[in-house]
């Protein structure tokens, strides 16, 4: 027997547990107020439109949706990106961010078979799964200080600076996962410079752009190594939260190339790794991201809608360290410094098992909570239940 995934065994225990009062904040997705996945407006009106004129469903190309690739390098690059005038980024529309990754992990393997990978301690977990099982050696960098639940920023860059030239260096754009400890705009600038200087290979992971301070600034990370002058870099990009459309797996890998030569290389490197893995994409999601962002009108739409889930969020953050503070707890402050859906809460193992067992509140063994699983009624209890069990 392989083991199962330890997040959807809690949601299965959860589900089973017969107590009213009980909260899941072990999820990995996005609810609203009312513990609800969201069907956005803006992608429900691309949906009907699709529906009233319903069409075949040939394959897509291997590299998926045209307007859906281009849409997604003006999201991730900027508008006016000259990187973009040049023609050195390859993208193709992946079957969600982990096929991105995958994609990605596969087609360095083939071009940098003794490159090892690093990444952030910790990660989201399936990082060094995916990396691990395209057959790369995957090694930590320090990111997380427990002491002050920020960034290990000093570590960071002491670990960085240790690694051979050549490689790979994944990184969180925003809204780190498992920890919502980010990097500032001037920290990545030190780490882009950094990276130049010591000639690895980044590869950034964006699953949550928008959620933390807009479309732009969530991108910071992007747009300073589309400035560095870096050669190349990979980007894995993932509509899932962003457009609420977990299951249609929308994703996309980004390939940045020296020149327009370069880039036509990569984009046939990318298409010889997807056909050997799943051979296309499929057609509904990437219809849908693109009829949103194609439209001026319902990317509008999208994008108030984008800034309702990230403004709830930060809503139910600041919300959490007050009752936290009213109810005798109020070392627990630096969760409005940490941003996107997940919060490294400092809780232990023990106190994690104790919420569990005597208030019916799930969270993982590691202390992680899904901020967005909060809201106006189950705050309350949620933060009386945390100093409880903190004291
Ligand atoms: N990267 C990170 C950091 C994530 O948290 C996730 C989703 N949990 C992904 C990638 C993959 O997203 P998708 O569901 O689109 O495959």
């Amino acid at each position: 027997m392989a083991p199962g995934d330890p997040i959807l065994g809690l949601t299965e225990a959860y589900l089973a547990d017969p107590r009213l009062q009980k909260v899941n904040l072990g999820v990995g997705i996005y609810v609203d107020e009312q513990g609800q996945i969201p069907l956005l407006r803006a992608v429900r009106e691309v949906e009907q439109a699709l529906a009233a004129q319903a069409k075949p469903r040939g394959y897509l190309p291997i590299d998926g949706l045209p307007a859906y690739d281009t849409l997604t390098q003006h999201l991730l690059f900027g508008e006016d990106s000259p990187l973009l005038e040049a023609g050195r980024v390859a993208t193709a529309q992946t079957i969600g961010g982990s096929g991105a990754l995958r994609v990605g992990a596969d087609l360095l393997k083939k071009v940098l078979p003794n490159a090892r990978i690093a990444i952030s301690s910790p990660s989201w977990e399936n990082h060094r799964v995916v990396f691990g099982n395209a057959g790369f050696e995957v090694v930590d960098y320090r990111y997380y200080d427990a002491a002050t639940h920020g960034l290990d920023f000093a570590g960071m860059l002491e670990d960085l600076g240790k690694l051979e030239p050549g490689t790979v260096v994944l990184l969180h754009a925003c809204c780190h996962n498992p920890t919502g400890v980010d990097l500032d705009a001037q920290q990545w600038q030190q780490v882009v410079e950094l990276i130049k200087a010591r000639d690895l290979l980044p590869f950034v992971d964006i699953a949550y752009q928008g959620f933390d301070e807009g479309i732009d600034a969530d991108a910071t990370a992007i747009r300073l190594f589309a400035a560095s002058g870096i050669e190349a870099f990979l980007i894995a990009s993932s509509y899932s939260k962003s457009f609420s459309l977990y299951g249609e797996r929308v994703g996309a890998l980004s390939i940045v190339g020296a020149d327009r030569e370069e880039a036509a290389r990569l984009r046939a490197k990318i298409k010889q790794t997807i056909r050997a893995n799943y051979s296309s994409p499929s057609t509904h999601g990437g219809a849908l991201v693109a009829g949103v962002l194609g439209s001026p009108e319902l990317r509008a739409m999208w994008e108030a809608e984008l800034a309702g889930m990230r403004e709830r969020i930060h809503a139910m953050r600041a919300g959490l360290v007050e009752k936290l503070a009213a109810h005798g707890a109020p070392q627990f402050a630096f969760i409005q410094q940490q941003a996107g859906m997940f919060s490294y809460s400092g809780l232990s193992r023990a106190q994690v098992d104790r919420l569990r067992e005597e208030y019916g509140i799930y969270a993982l063994g590691t202390g992680r909570i899904c901020v967005a699983a909060l809201n106006r009624s189950n705050l309350d209890y949620v933060a009386e239940a945390v100093a409880a069990v903190s004291r």
